[in-house]
């Protein structure tokens, strides 16, 4: 691992060229206007940042430039395959973390409106410092997904409500499902048992009122595994008991 660069120009060399091999693949062909120069060297400034303040925070177990070009930023890109993400869309992005796929998504599609939400304080700092430095317009908010789906400002707010590795989908479901305008689409990021969560999920979706309409199954270049992306429609309205306290969807999960 000695040989793996952590900083830079040995680092932003190998990440930019992992970076142009990862969105080479077949997969990403749908994004290619998108993905530029110059958005291209704005994910490697915000990823430098990253591993930088990963020193000291939490944000990514993965460091090893190619990995997080693959399954970090490739990863995230993803959830812009399914569903329907149009114009000047408003966007939440559900326990963000360091910024996955949220981060991602503002700089390589502007003109979305993207929501950057969080539970844990200085992961919502650190993405608010970095969006200013790179002038990314994104709103960051310090919340549980419980609490700011029963606030008048956020529920049923979103044209797409995203999330990656923040719990299982019955659970996410209800996080994620009442900040949804009707007609919205929820993506939930998964890994290759995405089904069987889906399987699980009939009840929290009837409940809360999404109907899953894609399911597909990638394989992230250069090896970095398989995911499964969910594409559910709010058909419905989400009743007002829902969602319930914080903790509760994950302690009493909808099955
Ligand atoms: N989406 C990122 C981070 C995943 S880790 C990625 O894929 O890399 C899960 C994140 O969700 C953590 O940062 C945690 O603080 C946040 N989180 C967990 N439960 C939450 C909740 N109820 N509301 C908001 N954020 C939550």
């Amino acid at each position: 691992m000695s040989d793996v660069p952590v900083s830079g120009a040995a680092f932003r060399e190998t990440f930019l060229q992992a970076l142009d091999q990862v969105l080479a693949a077949p997969l990403f062909a749908p994004l290619l206007p998108f993905l530029t120069r110059e958005k291209r060297e704005m994910i490697l400034s915000f990823i430098e940042r990253l591993v930088e303040a990963n020193r000291s925070l939490n944000l990514t177990a993965i460091t090893d430039p190619a990995a997080i070009a693959a399954k970090h930023v490739g990863d995230s890109l993803t959830c812009l395959l399914v569903g329907d993400w149009p114009e000047g869309a408003s966007v939440c992005d559900i326990g963000t973390g360091g910024g996955f796929p949220g981060m991602l998504l503002a700089i390589v599609r502007p003109d979305l409106d993207v929501c950057l939400v969080d539970s844990a304080g200085k992961k919502v700092e650190f993405l608010a410092s970095v969006a200013r430095e790179l002038a990314t317009p994104v709103r960051t908010v310090h919340g549980r997904a419980e609490e700011l789906g029963r606030r008048g400002e956020f529920r049923e707010r979103y044209d797409v409500v995203v999330a990656r590795a923040v719990a299982r989908l019955p659970v996410l479901a209800e996080l994620c499902l009442p900040l949804l305008k009707r007609s919205g689409w929820f993506i939930a990021m998964k890994g290759p048992a995405g089904r069987e969560e889906l399987a699980e999920s009939g009840r929290a979706l009837r409940v809360l009122g999404g109907e899953a309409h894609e399911v597909r199954e990638v394989a992230l270049p250069l090896d970095a595994g398989q995911r499964t992306l969910i594409a559910i429609r709010k058909e419905g309205s989400t009743p007002p008991s829902y969602p319930r306290r914080p903790g509760i969807p994950a302690k009493k999960p909808l099955l």
